[in-house]
């Protein structure tokens, strides 16, 4: 070993929230279809994360948002589906209406070697862990950064670079520059540029906007050193488990339809048998269709019956306010507990 690393007893990605993603990505060289992979795991891994039922996991397609996530055209993302499905690491299924049209579109995360979509397991939330799927982890802040990065090339090595760490353990690590651009599968010249431009900071345009790119990754004689993209620096960043300021199962159905209703800015009526009742006004928030979503307070959980998007009220508030972690969720809980009812006054 390196006597100048010092070794760092710290946990691979300390205080990065991670996600699980095939080996299978690798060989896709960082083109179109790796970055809708790694985007698509990412979903399937939240997805599996929080919520609590057996059975596979599948999640609405809505591909324009991914779209301008990744800045690529529409056509751009059915063709790296297709990709996609003939690697076996994807399903998508169309559901039909009653009225017998199309509605929205579906996507299953396979096993790539077997072609079976991934089952979750409530008290797993490893998904492809748990699945026996080879894989390794991608810290979710790189994923944002890969989405901007417009070089195939440049994604190809950044991606090769994080699997590298997950071989090696650690963000800091040595490895051979050949042994790196072959895992990169891209070209000598090509793999030269992307080192570079990744050990700089790059402005981008993305859609509309110009994008900072941070530095990632710095490498010196040998050594591969992932950097914190906050600070261009190895990381230093303190374990991610903060304690919640709140525990949801404490909860009761009153805190939560309270909290959900001001969110929504809408009430709810709930039937005897627990569940909210739907009306044409209360839309689904993932595939906004009317008339189809409904509540479970003291269940705490939520439902669609046109996209079957379902799971825990923790994650449906996530989703509706836009948080990055659980414990800022719970902490805009506790704020929004703490704050005075307001009352109507009668006239
Ligand atoms: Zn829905």
């Amino acid at each position: 070993m390196n006597r100048r690393i010092k070794r760092i007893d710290r946990d691979l990605f300390q205080g990065y929230r991670t996600f699980e993603c095939p080996v299978e990505v690798l060989s896709l060289r960082g083109k179109i279809p790796a970055l809708l992979a790694l985007n698509l795991f990412l979903r399937a891994c939240n997805r599996s994360e929080h919520s609590n039922f057996e059975g596979r996991v599948r999640f609405p397609a809505l591909d324009a948002s991914l779209a301008r996530k990744m800045n690529v055209n529409l056509s751009s993302i059915g063709s790296a589906y297709r990709c996609l499905e003939r690697r076996k690491l994807v399903t998508r299924t169309r559901n039909r209406s009653i009225a017998g049209e199309y509605g929205t579109t579906e996507v299953s995360v396979c096993n790539p070697r077997t072609g079976q979509t991934l089952l979750n397991s409530p008290d797993r939330a490893d998904l492809l862990t748990a699945n026996t799927v080879s894989s390794f982890e991608v810290p979710v802040e790189y994923l944002e950064h890969l989405n901007h990065i417009p070089q195939s090339s440049a994604r190809a090595v950044l991606i090769a670079a994080i699997y590298l760490a997950n071989e090696a353990q650690a963000e800091t690590f040595d490895v051979a520059r050949c042994h790196w651009r072959k895992t990169s599968s891209v070209c000598e010249k090509s793999f030269n540029h992307a080192v570079k431009m990744l050990g700089k900071v790059q402005r981008v345009q993305h859609g509309k906007k110009k994008i900072k790119v941070p530095k990632l990754l710095r490498y010196n004689g040998g050594t591969l050193i992932l950097l914190d993209p906050q600070t261009g620096k190895p990381s230093q960043r303190e374990p991610l488990h903060r304690k919640m300021s709140i525990d949801f199962e404490l909860m009761s159905a009153s805190d939560w339809e309270r909290v959900i209703s001001e969110v929504r800015k809408e009430e709810f009526f709930t039937k005897a048998n627990g569940w909210t009742s739907t009306t044409k006004h209360n839309f689904c928030p993932f595939c906004h269709y009317p008339a189809c979503f409904n509540l479970n307070f003291a269940e705490q959980a939520f439902h669609c019956f046109k996209c079957h998007e379902g799971g825990k009220l923790g994650f449906l508030l996530k989703h509706l306010t836009g948080l990055n972690t659980m414990p800022e969720v719970a902490d805009y809980i506790v704020q929004i507990l703490r704050s005075p009812i307001e009352t109507e006054v009668a006239v």
